[in-house]
């Protein structure tokens, strides 16, 4: 699957925009500069193809990733706008929780949202107010720890376990913490398994 070349399909603002929702589909979210695109080039190997999300003004869509394999394509990836922002306007914040909350509840082909969390920060509050939509609209989720190569080895541990207290709280969070470094490949092949298992 990952060995397929990837391209971008197009990028959406509303959910009537959307590819129809007939092939398996998975979504990444998270704060802006969690290292979003950085972890969807990786995982397709490809530079330029997710870009950085790290443009305050930048329009809010959701970009859609499919592999180049003509009408058989047996995943897409979403790649949800990044939040978080210090100074985001309040109708930007607005229109980004009203796409997402569409998005959430109208795509019954929505397989899992992968939640990243920066592994020098930790889970935040705004990261707990995406799990809170994901919960209330029943989406599974999972969390995975971006950048894990920027904290030491200790740290990381100590921040698995608060993660997963964390998740024990909200009950469409899968139970598990995956930490990954798109820059230096830690966790990218399991991250591959556990996606190549919901399709
Ligand atoms: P996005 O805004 O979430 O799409 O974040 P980007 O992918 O653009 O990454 C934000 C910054 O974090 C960039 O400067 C990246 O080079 C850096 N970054 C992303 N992933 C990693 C990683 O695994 N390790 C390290 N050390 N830096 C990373």
């Amino acid at each position: 699957l990952f060995e397929l070349p990837w391209g971008f399909v197009k990028g959406v603002v509303g959910l009537e925009h959307l590819p129809p929702a007939d092939i398996p589909e998975i979504a990444f979210a998270g704060r802006s500069n969690v290292g979003k695109s950085s972890l969807i080039n990786a995982l397709v190997r490809q530079k330029g193809l997710a870009r950085t999300s790290n443009t305050p003004g930048r329009t809010q869509e959701l970009n859609i990733f499919a592999p180049d394999a003509g009408e058989r394509v047996p995943l897409c990836i979403v790649d949800m706008p990044g939040y978080g922002f210090a100074k985001a306007p309040k109708e930007k914040v607005e229109a980004w929780t009203d796409l997402i909350k569409d998005y959430l509840r109208g795509r019954p082909t929505l397989k899992r949202v992968f939640v990243l969390i920066d592994s020098r920060h930790g889970i935040k509050a705004i990261d707990k107010e995406l799990m809170r939509m994901l919960d209330t609209s029943a989406v599974s989720y999972q969390v995975v720890l971006t950048k894990a190569d920027k904290i030491n080895p200790f740290k990381l541990e100590a921040l698995t376990e608060t993660t997963l207290g964390e998740l024990r709280t909200h009950p469409a969070a899968f139970p598990y913490v995956l930490a990954t470094s798109a820059e230096k490949g830690q966790g990218m092949a399991e991250l591959k398994a556990t996606i190549a298992g919901l399709i």
